[in-house]
């Protein structure tokens, strides 16, 4: 079974102001089939954890370790973390110019799996991931995240997730920006490929709502570059009652 390890990472980011430390000794492990949400105020540091999931160069890992299956992920280009089963939903989806979609979903496909995906069956797959994102056909046809609306950027990542079939996926903020309609389709999509493939997520977001349409098995409280709580999806309905107040109440004055 796939296992994704999280060992007593710490990371510090460049800054103007010279180095700053941001995670201080995260633990986490995330096994194939399971969804893990991890909350936290503003600022805490989950996008930074997402990024160096990822291998932005940004992020200085100081110490600890991320494994995959006993792989030492942070030894991995990121087109490698990829090709090893790693998905990473940007948080801020960049344009692409002159790239459509199509191209773009067909080359990530062949980069993930080393081939060149079998024509027939690949549009197929393509024509349906896209009807059940409720995503009109034309689309395929418009260039990477040009003019995306909000909407339009999570559809294609979750388009992507239902495609290149990793084994983890970390998405961060995937609710931001979604009227309930949407987040119900992308939330479908993302059940759709635990129930097909067994994936395992990591689902950072700041707010319970998403919670609703993708159940966590475990909840994660992320506060100043470390987990401060976990529990099951109970923390989740006591974090939407009461909010982060109790754990900022008592952090110290940075
Ligand atoms: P979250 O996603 O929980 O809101 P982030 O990981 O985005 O938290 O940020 C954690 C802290 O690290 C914040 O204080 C933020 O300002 C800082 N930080 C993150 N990335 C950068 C960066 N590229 N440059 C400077 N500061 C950063
Ligand atoms: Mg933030
Ligand atoms: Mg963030």
């Amino acid at each position: 079974m796939a296992v994704l390890e999280i060992r007593d990472l710490h990371v510090s980011v460049e800054t103007d102001q010279g180095t700053k430390p941001i995670l201080k000794g995260v633990d986490l492990t995330i096994r194939e089939g399971e969804t893990h949400a991890i909350m936290g105020p503003n600022g805490s540091g989950k996008s930074t954890l997402a990024y160096t999931i990822a291998g932005h160069p940004k992020y200085t890992v100081e110490s600890g370790t991320i494994t995959l299956d006993g792989e030492d992920v942070l030894a991995m280009s990121v087109d490698e973390r990829a090709r090893a089963g790693l998905f990473l939903a940007m948080q801020y989806p960049v344009e692409i110019p002159g790239v459509t979609v199509t191209n773009f979903l067909r080359t990530a496909k062949t980069a993930v799996d080393g081939e060149a995906p079998a024509v027939r069956s690949w549009i197929k797959d393509v024509r349906e991931s896209m009807s059940n994102l409720r995503m009109d056909s034309s689309f395929a046809e418009r260039n990477v995240n040009e003019g995306f609306s909000g909407g339009e950027k999570k559809r294609h990542e979750i388009l992507q997730l239902e495609l290149l079939k990793p084994t983890f996926a970390v998405l961060d903020e995937t609710d931001s920006g979604l009227d309930v309609d949407a987040l119900k389709i992308v939330s479908e999509g993302v059940n759709r490929a635990k129930e097909n493939t067994g994936l395992g997520v990591l689902l950072i977001t700041h707010y319970t709502r998403i919670l609703r349409y993708i159940k966590p098995d475990f909840v994660h409280v992320f506060v100043a570059g470390k987990v401060a709580e976990q529990g099951g999806p109970e923390l989740a309905d006591r974090l939407e009652d009461e909010g982060y107040d109790r754990y900022l109440s008592d952090a110290p004055v940075a």
